[in-house]
């Protein structure tokens, strides 16, 4: 296995028609690590044909349990390959080893296996018929190509879902990477092809995302889109495949709170909410980004917090005792900052953390502080807007409804964590709560078999799952006539 840098269509790696390339940078020192292509209109065309021509001669005929073997294969190839896609993943994202072997990585593998054996439960039903002699019942069948436009922060676990999931329902894909961190999908034109997966079936293309979002939805062999990032870009998308009357699937930002009660065994809950503010930087869609805290626990809780924040190891993403790295870009950590300093113009209070990291190893990369607010009022930009970096903004609360108030204060809805040992107080939570995913004692657990989506402003649809494969479908009634004589008008 080898870093690939150009696209992949019909089983092939071919360079640009356009000859333009884009620099992809190792954001733990800036060095440029290669250079992708950018692919012009007419690659993007070749390869909605390619995987046209894949769905019509092969993979939308195939039957299922033949499809099933060929994603176990590739989730074998994740396996088999797993140190090295690690290391890519790590080298293009910033993310500590550690995550990348054992949260992308692993997970991706397991997705695979998991939606391999979805394969074979993708399936209609027999519907009751008013008719002894009429048999009615629906199918499931695929869509035809589906395009795929992913986001930078977890770009290979990410891909894994999307491919699996709209593969097992016997459709075909382009996808498209984020051109900070493209190299782990590239990666995926190799695992294919190591799997012998049909040419054609997957194909990886990098560029600008106006132009891959523009031939999508003009492309009337795609009729699904997925897609991961940003709400604004979420929006306009969405815009143009509903006037097209395509299908969409929207994951979305977020802004989701991890809402502390006074009841909590607070060691757990450190360690929990930690991993939920932190895990990838920050740079994680269902980060815990607001901590709702109840004042019982409050000075304990600010006070573990903060320490436990300041202990984080930030280091150099290859060095397997690092559990904090880079920023994904110079520009990303531009925007991170401006927070900061919004944070504190605003009058917020900085409990630690809010700096640049520059010296020695730090020097070259995009590096910073975890960092710790307090006094935030809901007016302010660090309480209301994603920051997607390291940022927490802790609050006070006092009672179930101030708590759930304030959690439900975003225009988000992706998803929320409860701290409490007080089953009742969790599940009324759970249900007062306006988000796609609740958490108990738990943040930032994402399986395969479970269904993932955000409400509000954090998406539209839900992938994974089994209900993940049936949006990569659509629904066909068959009526059979059984009377024995055949039907007569009059
Ligand atoms: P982004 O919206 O800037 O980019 C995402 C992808 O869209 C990239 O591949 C980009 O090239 C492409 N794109 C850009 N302009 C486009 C256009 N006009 N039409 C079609 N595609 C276009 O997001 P990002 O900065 O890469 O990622 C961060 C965002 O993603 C955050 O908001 C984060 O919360 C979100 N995210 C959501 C989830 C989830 O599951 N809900 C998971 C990860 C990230």
């Amino acid at each position: 296995m080898q870093i690939r840098n150009q696209l992949f269509i019909g089983g092939q790696w071919i360079n640009s028609s356009s000859g333009d390339t884009a620099k992809v940078i190792n954001p733990a020192t800036n060095e440029v690590i290669t250079r992708t292509q950018m692919a012009s209109p007419g690659d993007l065309q070749n390869a909605i044909k390619a995987a046209e021509s894949a769905f019509e001669r092969v993979w939308g005929r195939m039957n299922p349990f033949e499809r099933s073997k060929y994603l176990h294969r590739v989730g074998d190839a994740i396996e088999r390959n797993q140190k090295f896609i690690a290391e890519v993943e790590t080298d293009d994202v910033g993310k500590p080893i550690i995550e990348s072997l054992n949260v992308d990585v692993a997970s991706a593998a397991a997705t695979f296996h998991y939606f391999a054996d979805i394969c074979l439960e993708v399936m209609g039903e027999v519907k009751p018929s008013p008719f002894n002699e009429v048999l009615d019942y629906t199918v499931r069948e695929p869509i035809g190509v589906v395009g795929a436009i992913i986001p930078w922060n977890f770009p290979f676990l990410i891909a894994s879902r999307k491919i699996a999931s709209a593969l097992a329902a016997g459709n075909t894909m382009v996808i498209k990477p984020a051109t900070w961190a493209p190299l782990s999908t590239l990666l995926f034109g190799e695992l294919f092809t190591e799997a012998e997966v049909p040419p054609g079936v997957l194909n990886v293309v990098t560029g600008t995302g106006a132009a891959t979002g523009q031939a999508f939805t003009e492309s009337s062999a795609i009729e699904e889109i997925t897609f991961t990032g940003s709400t604004d870009i979420g929006r306009r998308l969405y815009g143009s495949c509903t006037s097209r009357l395509k299908g969409c699937t929207l994951e979305l930002g977020g802004k989701s709170p991890a809402v502390v009660l006074a009841d909590c065994n607070l060691e757990e809950t450190i360690d929990g909410v930690l991993f939920g503010v932190y895990l990838n930087q920050g740079e994680c869609c269902c980060a815990a980004t607001r901590l709702i805290v109840e004042a019982g626990i409050y000075d304990a809780f600010v006070e573990r917090f903060v320490a436990a924040s300041k202990a984080i190891k930030v280091g150099m993403p290859r060095e397997e005792t690092t559990r904090m790295g880079p920023l994904i870009h110079p520009d990303h950590l531009k925007t991170v900052m401006n927070y900061v300093e919004s944070g504190k113009a605003e009058g917020a209070k900085l409990l630690c953390g809010g700096k640049v990291l520059t010296e020695g190893e730090f020097a070259k990369g995009n590096f910073m502080e975890p960092t710790v607010f307090s006094e935030v009022t809901p007016a302010m930009k660090i309480w209301r807007e994603e920051i997607f970096g390291p940022v927490a903004v802790i609050t006070k609360a006092s009672g179930i409804d101030d708590l759930v108030q304030q959690a439900n204060d975003t225009h988000y809805g992706l998803a929320a964590s409860v701290w409490t040992t007080n089953l009742r107080a969790a599940h009324t939570l759970a249900s007062r709560i306006h988000a796609g995913t609740v958490w108990f004692n738990l943040h930032n657990f994402v399986f395969p078999s479970a269904p993932y989506g955000g409400y509000k402003a954090s998406g539209l649809g839900s992938e994974l799952g089994k209900e993940g494969v049936l949006a990569m479908t659509r629904m066909k009634n068959v009526m059979v006539n059984m009377f024995p004589n055949g039907f007569k008008w009059y």
